[in-house]
């Protein structure tokens, strides 16, 4: 109880009422936090652009023992990442969305916290499709739900590097050819190097890559999609947003 700092990440932030706003954070230290902002719909200059997905901020917040929601009082901008429209806009939004998803209430995830800024950096400054599909990479990873990509599922042995794997709706795991029956989606070579890359690799250096890895990426993405909205249960809203402006194709 009482009044706190924390260091943040905004995650989303909805309307309530004619004056407040009800913003989703995680703090660095506390976990997935909510709160009310009151009067931050009429009085813009009091948090600025501090609400925006993936602002980086150190927010002073007042939880009260009785309720879930806290009451926040300020936020200092530390970086804002999200830019006007575009590109980068819809692929901080997809971020932030997932984050949302994959992080626990009140229950400090520093990796992800760590994950969600390097990759808030590398979407400005490099490929947008490249930074998403590495923070999902990631999120799996750190979630313990990524299945091996140098070992097939079904036999246990280790797959040569010009081999592809595949994953089957029904079962765990990515098995290589001769144990996937009915191939769903695949991970060829390429795709199994780009992963391999992204475990010891940071996101701004995968991300300025020239030329940067496009198709890789979308073809990574699109299995890790699968299994992000099959881990959820549901379907992850700002894809639709990031296919429209980054394109699916
Ligand atoms: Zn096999």
């Amino acid at each position: 109880m009482g009044l706190k700092r924390c260091e943040a990440i905004v995650l989303k932030s909805q309307k309530l009422g004619e004056l407040d706003k009800i913003v989703t954070f995680l703090s660095r230290d506390e976990g997935k936090l909510r709160g009310v902002a009151k009067g931050a719909r009429k009085l813009k200059q009091r948090f600025g652009p501090a609400f925006e997905p993936m602002t980086h901020a150190h927010i002073v917040y007042f939880e009260k023992g009785t309720s879930d929601l806290v009451r926040v009082e300020s936020a200092e901008i530390v970086r804002c990442y999200f830019p006007e429209s575009g590109e980068t806009a819809a692929v901080l939004a997809c971020v932030a969305e997932l984050m949302d998803g994959f992080a626990q209430e009140k229950e400090a995830n520093d990796a992800l916290f760590r994950l969600g800024l390097a990759v808030a950096g590398a979407a400005n400054e490099g490929n947008g499709r490249v930074a998403l599909t590495y923070f999902e990479i990631w999120l799996l990873r750190l979630a313990g739900l990524l299945p091996s990509i140098g070992r097939c599922a079904g036999c246990n042995r280790d797959v040569g590097e010009d081999e592809s794997l595949h994953a089957m709706a029904e079962v765990g795991g990515l098995r290589c050819d001769r144990c996937c029956a009915r191939p769903g989606m695949s991970l060829g070579p390429a795709q199994r190097r780009f992963i391999a890359e992204s475990f010891r690799t940071p996101p701004s250096e995968m991300a300025t890559r020239d030329p940067a890895p496009v198709a890789i990426a979308l073809a990574c993405h699109r299995y890790l999609r699968t299994a992000i909205e099959h881990t959820l249960g549901r379907r992850v809203k700002s894809y639709s947003i990031v296919d429209l402006n980054l394109g699916e194709a």
